[in-house]
């Protein structure tokens, strides 16, 4: 079924893994205790010790083309039994931090994930554009209150701060960027994953629910590890339903979001929900990397920081905007509008092509290719394999 090709290893490899956050794997002596106690682990999907060797030898195209990286939802177990504390979890982490930056054609990636200076600066040359559009005398929000005369300074009238035709507009053709750069990520990665494989259409074809449910649900995450895999699933559920709301509210229906007047409808109700929903689970996280206390957040990438962080952020900024404008306060609303602005524009333009966002879909995918080849395997038995549990529930 597969057609293997001779790879060289890359010598610089490890190296990579260490600029990722992998600071660990020359430590493994192959014992295979992680794969052992992994719950997610079985006969066919045999991880992490094959990776950690692959790592080692620098095998980084054998990594390309395997889903493992991300059929791991990195509870901490393998790291918690290594008798050599070469901790495999992370060293997983890292994997996908650097099969991340190998996905993106543009290169960025790869710079955000290595330098926290790169990392910072992007974001900030982002928020700097979201500022020029406001100050600017010739551009909207500052100029274009100040052409518009003293009423919107006595009364709240965000319409005139921030046309909301011109934001929508705004809005879609980000969105639409972010999702091209991301699906044309996802292709590349797709691509990577299967170049070797011959399995017929007809196994992409009925396997494609998984890719379907794993992408909604992350599903996966709950038979991760201990009692910690179910807690963290749900909280990771909420806060995906809480950004998926947000996104929607403000790229599809902004119109209806964004009024002036400050009377509960329903794209208040889905606001309300979403906010407290970021608010609460952004917080959580954030508590529990500066606590250390689960094997996931033992170890924070300073990538791991920046994307709760910025949605907790952003999450503040919308209640106190919110507030603003249910107070009447003309400039503090407009200057929090901005400031609202300038933490999530940067957010998404950077975290979801090239950033930690983008494991949602990877994630999904790489369960979904692992999916069809369990299922071409098991129907054309060509590989005494145990059966993998990919291929039999969505
Ligand atoms: S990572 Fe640790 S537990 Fe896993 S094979 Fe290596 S030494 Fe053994
Ligand atoms: S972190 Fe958990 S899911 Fe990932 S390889 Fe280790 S034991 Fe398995």
């Amino acid at each position: 079924m597969t057609n293997r090709k001779a790879i060289r290893p890359d010598l610089q490899f490890i190296n990579h893994l260490k600029e990722n956050g992998g600071e660990d794997v020359k430590k493994c002596f192959q014992c295979a205790t992680c794969t052992a106690v992994c719950s997610l682990s079985d006969g066919e999907y045999g991880f992490p010790r094959k990776q950690m060797l692959l790592a080692q030898w620098g095998l980084k195209d054998r990594l390309l083309e395997d889903p493992a990286p991300w059929l791991c939802f990195y509870c901490g177990d393998c790291s918690k039994r290594c008798p050599r504390q070469a901790d495999p979890g992370e060293t997983m982490m890292a994997m996908r931090r650097y099969l991340t930056s190998q996905y993106d054609w543009t290169g960025l990636s790869r710079l955000l994930y290595r330098s926290v200076y790169w990392e910072i600066g992007v974001l900030a040359a982002v928020a700097a554009a979201i500022v020029l559009a406001f100050t600017l005398p010739a551009g909207f929000g500052f100029g274009l209150l100040s052409r518009s005369g003293p009423a919107a300074l006595s009364n709240v009238m965000l319409d005139r701060f921030a046309p909301v035709g011109i934001v929508d507009l705004g809005d879609r053709i980000m969105a639409v960027t972010l999702a091209l750069l991301l699906l044309s990520n996802a292709a590349r990665m797709f691509a990577w994953l299967t170049r070797d494989d011959k399995i017929p259409l007809r196994f992409y074809i009925t396997q494609f629910p998984h890719l379907i449910v794993q992408f909604l649900t992350q599903k996966r995450w709950k038979e991760c590890g201990s009692s910690e895999g179910m807690r963290n699933w749900v909280r990771h559920l909420f806060l995906v339903s809480g950004y998926v709301i947000m996104f929607t509210l403000v790229v599809v229906f902004l119109p209806w979001f964004q009024v002036n007047d400050s009377s509960i409808h329903w794209t208040s109700l889905l606001g309300y929900y979403a906010t407290a929903v970021l608010l609460v689970s952004t917080a959580w996280i954030v508590l529990d990397r500066m606590r250390k206390g689960s094997g996931m957040h033992r170890f924070s990438h300073f990538s791991d920081w920046l994307f709760p962080i910025l949605l907790l952020l952003a999450a503040l900024t919308g209640i106190l905007l919110h507030l603003f404008r249910v107070l009447d306060m003309p400039m503090p609303t407009y200057l929090t509008y901005m400031i609202h602005l300038v933490i999530v524009v940067p957010m998404l333009v950077v975290e979801v092509p090239f950033g930690k966002w983008a494991h949602l879909l990877y994630r999904p995918l790489a369960i979904y290719v692992a999916a069809v080849r369990s299922r071409a395997r098991e129907y054309s038995g060509d590989e005494l394999t145990a059966p993998s549990r990919l291929s039999a529930s969505a």
